[in-house]
């Protein structure tokens, strides 16, 4: 890298691209989550609300703030990004034709295997008693989630949530619109994964593969006990190390029962009246 550029002007630009696209993935991926499943199909959905109580503004407003904190440091690291790419550290590409079109796919999917290996991980250190509260308590702040939880960490997590991007660029190849492909998947599984309604059909978690990916029960069952559940796409890891709740699948197919039960208790006249 040509250090002579490394200005004000420089690195402000660097700045604003990263305040850009941070921005721009969070408000995406989370207010979408919410317009969709919180304003548009809560009343659709009452019967796969996870939990009866829900999360008061005062804690969306708590979660605003720490995930304005998340951004920041994303930008900052962003910043560091953009500079090691240029010293071609990374195996991103811009050329489609240098891996082929079955790459180009293969190599999203091979991300996220990896992304979940890193969260997984991370997350278990995270919940190391030495560490809990300096690096994840804050999450956890959210006992009940909601879909702006998505980035409500304590900036220590935030540096160990992004740091895997650079350690996944430097080993992976892939394609520049494959990689921000990944980071917007990333993004919204991470505003479903805490958005309270549990969204895939009742045998859906039983099912050969499709099971392997985790449901927002799954994480919400996370949130509730802050222990178990720690994977983010897939199931596999907890099930190799024994950390999956064992009434989980139980807990999948029962979710949001508690609504259907308390409309059933309704006298018939005033049945018509929305459960929750
Ligand atoms: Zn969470
Ligand atoms: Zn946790």
């Amino acid at each position: 890298m040509d250090w002579s550029t490394f200005t004000l002007d420089h690195l402000l630009a660097r700045a604003t691209h990263g305040i850009e696209f941070e921005i721009f993935r969070y408000l995406l991926g989370t207010m979408s989550v919410f317009v969709v499943i919180w304003l548009g199909l809560s009343h659709a959905l009452r019967y796969r609300k996870i939990r009866k109580p829900t999360p008061r503004a005062r804690q969306i407003r708590s979660e605003l703030f720490w995930s304005a904190m998340t951004v920041l440091v994303f930008v900052g690291m962003d910043i560091l990004i953009f500079d090691a790419a240029e010293l071609g550290i990374f195996q991103t590409y811009d050329d489609v034709s240098k891996y082929g079109w079955a790459w180009f796919f293969t190599s999203i999917l091979v991300m996220l295997i990896a992304h979940d290996t890193w969260f997984y991980w991370a997350h278990r250190f995270m919940h190391l008693p030495r560490f809990y509260k300096l690096f994840h308590m804050r999450h956890h702040r959210s006992h009940n989630p909601t879909p702006f939880t998505a980035y409500s960490f304590a900036p220590l997590e935030a540096v160990v949530e992004y740091a895997f991007v650079p350690v996944g660029l430097m080993i992976i190849p892939i394609h520049e619109t494959g990689f921000y492909i990944v980071m917007m998947i990333m993004i919204f599984k991470n505003a479903f994964a805490h958005c309270g309604y549990e969204l895939m059909p009742k045998s859906w978690a039983r099912l050969p593969v499709l099971g392997w990916l985790t449901s927002v029960t799954h994480h919400d069952m996370h949130h509730e006990r802050a222990s178990g559940n720690y994977g983010f796409y897939f199931t596999w890891w907890d099930r190799w190390m024994g950390t999956e709740h064992r009434n989980y699948l139980e807990r999948f197919e029962t979710a949001g029962d508690w609504a259907r039960r308390t409309q059933a208790d309704v006298k018939p006249e005033t049945a018509l009246v929305p459960a929750e």
